[in-house]
């Protein structure tokens, strides 16, 4: 654990390592954790060798974590990474890669923040772990709360889909159904946490949760045989993924293991284009003169990918400096381009995608067509 504090997104204020709340506490922005990475480099670095633990927590030297025995006994991350030729080819391109996220213990990539906040809210003894979701995020909490006894709530708008809900019933979470949509649930979610003590996990809000994204690009870089690729695609809603993979390649070249990152591809529906929206006006329009100036105009999403439909995307602002620094591109497609990925992406890889993981393949898909992606450019999805 090399971390020195945190710093806001927005306002740039920050804060000692000892801070405890969640949110900026001089303007209520999302909070990123800051690290020593010279200090780090040497045990990061040591950590990979020989004997390397086989999920995300062999990169605790740039974690938030000082107690890996309060780690979840399930194994987070690891993923395969499979370069598909055949897809590739399909979109005119030469090498493209999919890393296999599904392949996590409740099947997404919202288990690296799930551990990551579990083991924090261990290490704070919190007597209870919160959320708000519409899905994958709660279904994740709750199978990573269950591997190690540890109470678990789940708020959730009654609408949510009745798989879904199955899936936190079933690993015991106590869940409650709020009469509302998720922006409400997740508003609820807040006050009560606070009036109880209770440590929330909400997407954006909570530090922590980019900290376990962020080992998807350390995996991809060290399956890479220590490179970066031309290109990151990723599906994006809430955009606190988007945001943590960005992280992960800044930490990579802080510590000068890699010579250049690669850029963003922001992938989501047309309409669920919130963070696209502010993208476009940042190149059109040139950066504001303060982050904290930028207005993301929220919108009313009705995708059929439930896990990337967002009205207000809750790290909306992470997310767009994320594609503006890296020099990245928003893409956006029509739900029946997301529908047509997942048996393309199927049959030319093997590996299966619901909606909200299909719509970065779709996104590459029709980059390349339009040129924005160059054939000889390498592209991880
Ligand atoms: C949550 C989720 C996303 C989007 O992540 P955000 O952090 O909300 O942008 C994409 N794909 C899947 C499968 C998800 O569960
Ligand atoms: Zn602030």
């Amino acid at each position: 654990m090399n971390t020195t504090g945190y710093s806001c997104f927005s306002c740039g204020a920050t804060q000692p390592s000892s801070f405890s709340g969640f949110t900026c506490p001089a303007c209520g922005g999302n909070l990123d954790v800051t690290y020593d990475h010279a200090a780090a480099r040497a045990g990061f670095l040591a950590a990979l060798g020989e004997g390397a633990r086989p999920d995300i927590f062999r990169y605790a030297p740039l974690l938030p974590v000082h107690d890996l025995a309060l780690a979840p006994p399930v194994r987070v991350g690891q993923t395969p990474l499979y370069h598909a030729d055949r897809l590739a080819a399909v979109a005119g391109l030469q090498n493209v890669w999919v890393k296999d996220d599904g392949l996590n213990p409740s099947a997404s990539f919202k288990d690296r923040a799930g551990a990551v906040a579990l083991v924090v809210a261990r290490q704070r003894k919190a007597a209870v772990i919160a959320g708000a979701t519409t899905g994958n995020a709660g279904s994740s909490m709750a199978c990573l709360s269950a591997s190690v006894g540890q109470p678990c709530v789940i708020f959730l708008p009654e609408k949510a889909p009745p798989a879904k809900i199955a899936q936190l019933l079933v690993f015991g979470a106590k869940v409650i159904a709020v009469r509302g949509t998720y922006d409400q649930a997740f508003d609820l979610c807040v006050e009560v946490c606070r009036a109880r003590g209770w440590f929330n996990r909400n997407t954006g809000a909570n530090p922590f949760t980019r900290e376990g994204k962020k080992t998807c690009s350390f995996e991809i870089w060290e399956q890479l045989g220590r490179r970066a690729p031309d290109w990151v695609a990723v599906s994006c809603g809430d955009g606190n993924i988007l945001s943590g993979i960005w992280k992960g390649w800044c930490d990579l070249k802080a510590m000068g293991l890699i010579e250049r990152a690669p850029r963003l591809l922001c992938a989501q529906a047309h309409t669920s284009n919130a963070i696209s929206r502010a993208v476009w006006s940042v190149q059109r329009a040139g950066r504001p003169a303060r982050w904290s100036d930028l207005r993301i105009e929220p919108v009313q999403a009705t995708t059929l990918a439930d896990s990337i439909s967002v009205d207000l995307p809750r790290d909306g602002l992470a997310a767009v400096r994320a594609v503006i620094e890296s020099r990245g591109i928003a893409v956006t497609v029509p739900d029946e381009d997301i529908l047509a990925a997942i048996p393309e992406l199927a049959r030319n890889s093997g590996v299966f995608a619901e909606p909200a993981a299909s719509c970065s393949w779709a996104c590459v898909r029709k980059a390349a067509r339009d040129g924005q992606i160059k054939r000889g450019e390498s592209v991880v999805c």
